[in-house]
């Protein structure tokens, strides 16, 4: 793959997919500013990759910190030229169930937050004519019991998505990534017993390792401009849902 200098914005990269995807980016060459909750994780991360890499606190929930760290990249970085929503948050449970908070806390994190960082970090990706990446889910195309809250938020992501796409491209590419099961800490956040249980031993069965949901995203960004991997369905090839 072709070296690049460009600077990659991840939301979410104290942890799983976003960890693996700001170490593959790095190794491809991208400066990237690590955006989290966790500051201790990030900054840990950003010592070990290096290449100028930033550690930024931020709740995508929360539009100052990221008015704030967009800022930060702006100066410190020259602008974003990649911007990858993957932050997300997967608390499973019946929808009849008591966890009504929670069922908006994936809304807020999953749909609104990435629209949030997109919004603010807009006029950064119109400058260099970049990329935005939307880490969605192959929840956003099959809705098992237990996931109407994270299916709703997926879902939205990918119809938000569509209607980016035909706004900004050409100027700024969209490209949509749906991953079906990957082994990260994604489930041990969930407080409904029985769901829990049940993710974790379908993960435990069957999850990809999330450096090849990284490796997709590399492949999708170093593609040239004339071409735009929309959207990317990858399953494990034994994930039959
Ligand atoms: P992890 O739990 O390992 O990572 C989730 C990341 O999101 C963490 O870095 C967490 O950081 C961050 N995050 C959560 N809430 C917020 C917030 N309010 N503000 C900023 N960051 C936040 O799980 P994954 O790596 O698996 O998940 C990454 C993305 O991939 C998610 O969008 C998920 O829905 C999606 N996905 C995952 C699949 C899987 O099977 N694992 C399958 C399909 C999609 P911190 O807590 O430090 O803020």
């Amino acid at each position: 793959m072709t070296k690049s200098n460009r600077v990659a914005v991840i939301t979410g990269a104290s942890s799983g997919i976003g960890e693996a995807i700001a170490k593959t980016l790095v190794s491809n060459g991208y400066k990237v500013a690590l955006l989290a909750r966790r500051l201790d994780r990030i900054s840990t991360l950003a010592d070990q990759i290096g290449n100028g890499s930033m550690a930024i606190q931020a709740d995508v929930t929360d539009r100052a910190s990221i008015v704030a760290a967009a800022s930060r990249v702006e100066s410190e970085l020259g602008g974003a030229d990649v911007v990858i929503n993957n932050a997300g948050v997967m608390l499973t449970a019946p929808f009849g169930s008591d966890r009504r908070a929670e069922h908006r806390q994936m809304v807020e994190t999953n749909l609104l937050g990435a629209m949030t960082v997109t919004e603010v970090f807009l006029d950064q990706l119109r400058a260099s004519e970049g990329d935005l990446v939307n880490i969605s889910s192959v929840a956003a195309r099959v809705a098992p019991a237990g996931f109407a809250a994270y299916s709703a938020a997926k879902w939205g992501l990918n119809g938000w998505s569509e209607s980016l796409r035909v706004e900004l491209q050409p100027d700024i590419r969209v490209m949509v990534i749906e991953p079906g099961a990957v082994a990260t800490e994604l489930s041990d956040h969930i407080t409904h017993e029985d769901s829990q249980k049940l993710d974790q031993e379908y993960r435990d069965n069957v999850a990809m390792p999330a450096q090849d949901i990284a490796d997709v995203v590399a492949f999708a960004l170093s593609r040239p401009k004339r071409i735009t991997l929309n959207e990317i369905l990858v399953r494990p090839t034994i994930q039959a849902m």
